[in-house]
């Protein structure tokens, strides 16, 4: 009796052990395909190291940094503390290649003969840069068309448009940001965060420009 039994259950014994080495050999496949899966989805979003962004105004010149509740945080108004913002250069905050350069919403009709003109929709005349490493800039309300154009190569301190009022803009100025994986994040300007970040309340500060590269 038990010698007649020995072999079915010899076979019965193979039979399980196949679905076990089966299923575990799966189980390995599936597991190094999900690693690789989140390896490769961790380099495309992992940001490289910070550029070393400089205010994107002359050196040399201290602007006033500001917000205002519903601006948005992290962005940031700049104004001139001596002149009149009107015309005044616009610098790549760092080198990178330009992404956008035309118009966001309406231009409006705001110039510097007539500051009070109609109002336009969104950031009016404006320009996007890709700094690389998932880091992005961008400049709005400019006053003439971007003077780069898609595509090109810009060096940091580089000008790429004039300060002005197009768009949805209240009076002359540069509305600028910092992007991180196309998140906005608090702007840094020669190494140091602007201590731009919330928009719960109005507030300004002063930084002196030091994107002296080009100069
Ligand atoms: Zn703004």
């Amino acid at each position: 009796m038990t010698i007649g039994h020995s072999p079915p259950l010899r076979a019965g014994r193979r039979v399980p052990s196949r679905v076990v080495r089966v299923v575990l050999v799966s189980g390995v496949v599936v597991a190094v395909l999900a690693v690789a899966v989140v390896v490769g989805v961790w380099q495309v979003l992992r940001p490289g190291p910070r550029p070393l962004f400089q205010l994107p105004v002359a050196c040399g010149e201290t602007w006033q940094l500001g917000t205002y509740p519903g601006h948005g945080d992290y962005d940031i108004d700049l104004f001139p503390t001596k002149g009149e913002a009107w015309g005044r250069p616009v610098l790549a905050s760092a080198a990178g290649t330009v992404t956008k350069a035309g118009i966001s919403g309406s231009l409006g009709g705001r110039t510097r003969d007539n500051p009070n003109g109609p109002r336009g929709r969104g950031g009016g005349y404006w320009v996007k840069i890709d700094h690389g490493g998932r880091w992005e800039t961008q400049y709005l309300h400019l006053l003439e068309p971007p003077v780069v154009r898609v595509g090109q190569r810009v060096a940091q301190g580089e000008r790429i448009g004039r300060v002005g009022s197009t768009g949805n803009s209240g009076a002359a100025h540069l509305h600028y940001e910092q992007r991180r994986n196309w998140v906005k994040v608090e702007a840094h300007f020669d190494g140091a965060p602007s201590g731009i970040t919330h928009d719960d309340a109005e507030y300004t500060l002063r930084r002196t420009s030091r994107n002296c590269a080009a100069a």
